[in-house]
């Protein structure tokens, strides 16, 4: 087994992977608070952990992956302060919390699938594992961790050695930060609440001191009083009970790093006595308008959907853009760089195409050289580049064809399902582009030069919605041959 290197963040530095069991990786991601649609940002720290785990296969692990559903208790302030995501997900759409969630995991799962992105093989919902957040706040009482005050039970940090270890601040600085969100009550600004209460002291509604609107859908009775679990809660209790001992590795984005992790580690430590995690990985943020972290409390959120599947953009071209830069350096998203993407992509794609259909052997050197990329902190830029020496070498097409269809079970592209071959004529405003990539060799040039000819005058036709033309136009190049499917970005043609 070749060695891999991961960046951990505890460590500061790239550390040889070793597993807790020989063979076998015990994997945890953060998934998604399920109250709106998944940004492209978030898609982003996705696509890096599949990446992730799609190397730790290829490597020959057997790995276990498990991703939670945030579904309760993840709060608009980080420090447990402001509404709950979910109870204001519900306001805004007229729905239960519970419908609000069932629709937003619905929309996230078509997210993943439309980017390849394997599932988990355990999903966690928070609300499914109550009893298990609900035991672990009771170790930490038994151990004295916790202390009670008006709106909650709460982790006392002061009690932590190296509450800092994660971040690597400096306890007044993470302290400073905690003090955004002002509590009075709490002993020290970086406790954390374990329990949030429904209602001041835990106690149930009451009609003549609580308003109508504020009364909670999502609450479940407990030793300290009625509430809901706290977000840092439900992942150190969810990782415990699907991972066991088997915790190797847990991921998320930076924005993580200063408060969820390091209160998930405070935590779990703390009522185990045991190390939580061994290596802790975090993928840097998507941008936009020049160096702004795209966020969902921002008008400056895109989803997959507007951003790609409205303008006939595959969103594999946002796969295949983010695996140009290295998972811990800062993206910035535009949509010019996207059209580059797509460009590339639509390249690469035929490239593979040209190779026809017989996959030879997979080239052992290349191989090498494509894991010496990968298993060097997921170095995705270095491993593309790979793909290109392998496609601009001297192999026969069969054994490039293997090779790239091998490197693919990393990348996750589909490049091994790509049917037909494809020609994209572009349109925009009156200007009809033919757009033709490398590749199409095999079409007769005969073919190619009538296509060159009869495509823009069917675009103008649709352009000036003459129906009648267009739909005559599509006859033709159907007895050519020659099927042709419109597009939002234009018409498309493919060999019958
Ligand atoms: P959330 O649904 O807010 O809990 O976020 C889901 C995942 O997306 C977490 O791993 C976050 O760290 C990550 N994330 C949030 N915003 C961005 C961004 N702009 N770029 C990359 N990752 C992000
Ligand atoms: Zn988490």
């Amino acid at each position: 087994m070749k060695k891999i290197e991961l960046y951990n963040t505890l460590e500061r530095k790239k550390q040889e992977f070793k597993p807790i069991i020989s063979g076998e990786v015990g994997l945890y991601t953060c998934g998604p608070t399920v109250y709106n649609f998944a940004h492209i940002g978030n898609l982003r720290a996705y696509i890096f952990e599949d990446i992730l785990k799609r190397v730790l296969r290829y490597n020959g692990y057997k790995v276990k992956h498990v991703m939670n559903i945030t579904d309760v208790g993840h709060l608009t302030g980080d420090m447990d302060m402001g509404e709950d995501k979910m109870e204001k997900g519900s306001k805004r759409e007229g729905k239960t919390a519970w419908e609000v969630a069932e629709f937003y995991t619905e929309a996230f799962m078509k997210d993943i699938k439309a980017l390849n992105i394997e599932e988990p093989n355990i999903w966690c919902k928070a609300t499914d594992y109550i009893k298990e957040q609900v035991i672990m706040i009771s170790m930490l009482e038994e151990k004295g961790y916790t202390y009670v005050i008006s709106d909650g039970v709460y982790f006392d940090t002061s009690k932590v050695k190296e509450y800092n270890k994660l971040s690597h601040l400096k306890l007044e600085d993470l302290q400073e930060g905690a003090r955004v969100e002002k509590n009075d009550e709490k002993k020290n600004p970086t406790d954390f609440a374990l329990w949030k209460f429904s209602y001041p002291g835990g106690r149930a509604f009451d009609p003549s001191k609580d308003k109508e609107e504020e009364k909670r859908q999502m609450e479940w009775e407990t030793p300290w009083g009625l509430g809901f679990p706290g977000w840092h809660l439900e992942c150190s209790a969810m990782s415990a009970k699907e991972l066991g001992k088997q915790l190797d590795i847990h991921c998320g984005g930076i924005d993580h790093i200063n408060v969820h992790h390091t209160n998930e580690i405070a935590q779990s430590e703390a009522a185990s006595g045991e190390k939580f995690f061994n290596y802790w990985m975090h993928g840097a943020f998507l941008n936009i308008e020049g160096g702004k972290k795209m966020a969902k409390s921002d008008d400056n959120f895109l989803t997959l959907e507007n951003a790609f599947l409205k303008k006939g953009m595959d969103p594999l071209v946002y796969r295949f853009a983010t695996l140009q830069t290295h998972y811990r350096k800062p993206m910035e998203y535009s949509e010019e760089g996207m059209k580059n993407a797509s460009k590339g992509f639509e390249h690469l794609r035929n490239q593979v195409r040209a190779l026809g259909e017989e996959a030879g052997n997979v080239n052992e050197d290349f191989k090498s050289k494509f894991t010496d990329a990968i298993n060097d902190d997921l170095n995705t830029p270095q491993a593309l580049a790979v793909v290109q020496e392998v496609l601009k070498s001297d192999m026969s097409s069969n054994d490039k064809l293997a090779t790239v269809f091998d490197f693919d079970i990393v990348l996750g592209l589909g490049l091994g399902e790509l049917d037909g071959e494809n020609i994209n004529i572009e349109s925009d405003e009156m200007n009809t582009e033919l757009y033709i990539e490398e590749g199409l060799k095999s079409i007769p040039e005969d073919d190619l030069k009538w296509i060159r000819e009869k495509a823009p005058i069917r675009n103008l036709a649709r352009k000036n919605k003459d129906w009648a033309e267009s739909d005559r136009l599509r006859d033709q190049f159907e007895s050519r041959g020659y099927i042709i499917k419109d597009t939002n970005k234009g018409m498309e043609i493919k060999k019958k």
